[in-house]
């Protein structure tokens, strides 16, 4: 059987994270410019925009996937067709994944500022996100993660947590795969079928994010005004 190579983004939040710059528009504009042949939507406890957006995509393949808080972390689930509520422990939320047949994910696990897993990461995930693009301290991130993944012999994934267009694709997965469908990639991952790679989103991008949300708000006010 002949397999294809996949290179995806897997952690990209679109404006139906509230947080988020980036458009759907943005994501497929941005995904295609950065040598991306596939993009994981994995917006804040919400997988509505997600599956929207793979509905309504004809060019571009969308993996949906959202990013859930549970009470010890974040974590990633992808090629789900129902969300999964927030709040409850990364046991009952990996349980939840499998049962709707989707992929677990811990993803940034070691990482300030975010909402990670730190000693809840167990090998009942599918994989890990051993780079996070977007991770503070970046370097020593990434080593606790790939210490853990080879310690639990978990796949390794990687992914931006990009939430301003031009940030997409720092951070991506390869993944061999015999189709290319979300449903055929999120199973490769879980076979370890893939492999991390990327860098850090440079400092000017977060910037870049950080000015255009004040422009965002300041405009929300001027127009109450
Ligand atoms: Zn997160
Ligand atoms: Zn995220």
């Amino acid at each position: 059987m002949t397999t294809i190579q996949i290179r995806a983004d897997l952690h990209v939040h679109t404006t139906y994270s509230n947080d988020s710059l980036i458009t759907p528009k943005h994501l497929i504009h941005y995904a295609k410019k950065n040598g991306l042949n596939a993009v994981a939507v994995t917006d804040h406890n919400y997988l509505t925009g997600a599956l929207k957006i793979a509905k309504d995509t004809k060019d571009f393949l969308i993996i949906p996937g959202i990013e859930i808080s549970s009470t010890n972390g974040h974590i990633i689930a992808l090629n789900i067709t129902e969300p999964i509520p927030q709040g409850l422990t990364a046991t009952e939320t990996i349980e939840h994944i499998h049962t709707l047949d989707g992929t677990a994910i811990a993803c940034h696990p070691y990482v300030y500022f975010k909402g990670c897993l730190r000693n809840n990461v167990n090998n009942k995930f599918d994989a890990i996100e051993v780079i996070n693009a977007r991770a503070f301290p970046f370097q020593n991130s990434i080593k606790k993660a790939k210490e853990t993944a080879e310690k639990l012999r978990l796949p390794q994934v990687a992914g931006t947590d990009a939430h301003y267009g031009p940030q997409i694709g720092y951070a991506y997965t390869t993944i061999d795969t015999t189709e290319p469908t979300a449903e055929a990639i999120a199973k490769a991952i879980k076979h370890g079928h893939c492999q991390a790679h990327g860098q850090q989103v440079p400092p000017v991008l977060n910037l870049q994010q950080q000015i255009q949300r004040l422009q965002r708000m300041v405009n929300k006010i001027a127009l109450k005004i």
